[in-house]
């Protein structure tokens, strides 16, 4: 199903080189080097359409008490998958011959950006999926993209991504799960910790240590196995999260699990590298939910703020609730440039590994600060469950921390400013 609006297939950024040591790379689109870009801030009449449908899926099929429900019962029914890929949401990536749009990233940002507006847990699992497809797209054997990216496309297929361990998330390299070839089958046996959509999922892509001799150099010798969700050996225990509650979080426990023994995505042995190159678009889409997530809070604020009275004046006319508000604004602007230009730069087939750090650190410190703000301005009623803000302000919680956390992301921008490697 397509968009309704053209778009290029994503070109893949000419170099990922996440933590790939202190050598600086030279990007003449970062810091001083800048100066010299032309800049173009015209609307694109295709991202306009897009956004516009949207919103006017929200309003008509997807409304407030909806999401509410889907966030109290901490689940995103299927068939609403169904719904979204009649939309061509969890294809969007896929490339046109698989049944998706093949979009890049620029257009994957308005997608995830206005989904957050609504509902940041529905936009955390639609963003798995995008990273999974991206993942198959570009490493997957003919016969698993062939198989599964169209199914993908058609919400028939859900997959999540299972590397974070109950040992850690950001020194994942350390990982423990362990997948052995046993009589023409992967054998796994480990544990997983905040898998989302797992619990939902037909199949968990998990990255496992394929081969211990090769566990002194830590990345390497891990595999990506894509492991059939519903069998005796997984078993998943959805977590009960404060924020992003519906993006079905969970524990898994691979006990012997079975995969096929062409079940291993991109090169055996290789899976870390495999997954390096979808980092960058990753934070990218990350940044654009907290985007999202930061324009919903200001709207709900500035609407409350116009309406609500004290004293006989809307509180908006008080410099003390103007103030922040025009604040958030002014960040929000900030970050919706750092996010379109690292968009712009992945679109285009250019370096943009620090670009694409800052935007989803500045994006999500910003959120859980606008959500924060927008919180008072809205008093009592910021933390009555009927409002939106409610939610936000506790899903944009996630931000600081995951996919990676901010204090992983300085220590890698600090790197690549040339700083001695801090970890
Ligand atoms: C709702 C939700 C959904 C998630 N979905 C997924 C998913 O689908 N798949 C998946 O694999 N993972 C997922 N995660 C996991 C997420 O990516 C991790 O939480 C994240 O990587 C951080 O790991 P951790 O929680 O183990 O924290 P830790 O790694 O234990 O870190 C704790 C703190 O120590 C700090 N720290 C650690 N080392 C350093 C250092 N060298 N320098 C400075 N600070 C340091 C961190 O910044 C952090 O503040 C999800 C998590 C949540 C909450």
């Amino acid at each position: 199903m397509c968009l309704g609006h053209k778009t290029g297939p994503i070109t893949a950024a000419r170099r990922t080189s996440e933590f790939a040591g202190s050598e600086h790379v030279r990007n003449p689109y970062l810091g001083t080097g800048c100066s010299g870009l032309a800049m173009n801030f015209e609307r694109i009449p295709e991202h306009e359409t897009l956004r516009d449908s949207i919103r006017e899926f929200f309003d008509r099929e997807l409304q407030e008490p909806k999401i509410r429900e889907m966030d109290r019962t901490r689940r995103i029914p299927r068939e609403l998958w169904k719904r979204l890929a009649q939309l061509g949401w969890p294809g969007l990536s896929v490339p046109t011959e698989y049944g998706g749009s093949g979009a890049d990233v620029m257009t994957g940002a308005v997608l995830c950006e206005e989904i957050a507006r609504r509902f940041p847990s529905l936009a955390t699992d639609w963003l798995l999926i995008s990273m999974t497809a991206r993942v198959l797209r570009e490493s997957g054997t003919e016969k698993q993209q062939s198989e599964l990216l169209p199914k993908l496309a058609a919400g028939e297929f859900l997959m999540s991504f299972g590397m974070t361990e109950p040992g850690g998330g950001t020194d994942v390299l350390g990982l423990k799960t362990r997948a052995t070839l046993v009589g023409g089958e992967w054998v796994v046996r480990g544990q997983k910790l905040y898998t989302s959509l797992a619990d939902d999922a037909d199949a968990i892509l998990v990255l496992c240590r394929t081969d211990p001799a090769e566990a002194a150099k830590r990345s390497r010798g891990l595999s990506l196995v894509l492991t059939p969700r519903h069998q005796n050996g997984v078993q998943v225990r959805r977590l009960e999260l404060m924020g992003q509650r519906a993006a079905c979080t969970c524990e898994v426990f691979f006990d012997d699990a079975r995969a096929p023994a062409d079940a291993v995505v991109g090169e055996l042995g290789r899976g870390w590298h495999t997954l390096l190159r979808s980092l960058d678009e990753e934070r990218i889409l990350c940044a654009a939910m907290y985007v999202g997530i930061t324009a919903a809070a200001l709207d709900l604020a500035l609407q409350y703020a116009k309406d609500r009275t004290a004293f006989g004046r809307p509180i908006g006319a008080y410099q003390a609730v103007q103030h922040p508000l025009a604040d958030t604004a002014a960040e929000l602007e900030q970050i919706r440039l750092l996010t379109a230009k690292a968009a712009w730069l992945q679109s285009n087939g250019h370096e943009c590994a620090v670009e694409a750090a800052m935007a989803k650190l500045a994006a999500s410190e910003v959120a859980v600060r606008a959500t924060d703000r927008c919180m008072r301005v809205l008093g009592g009623f910021g933390m009555v469950e009927e409002s939106p803000l409610e939610r936000l302000f506790r899903d944009a919680r996630l931000g600081p921390f995951s996919p990676i956390s901010n204090e992983m992301v300085r220590n890698f921008i600090g790197e690549r400013l040339g700083l001695p490697r801090s970890y």
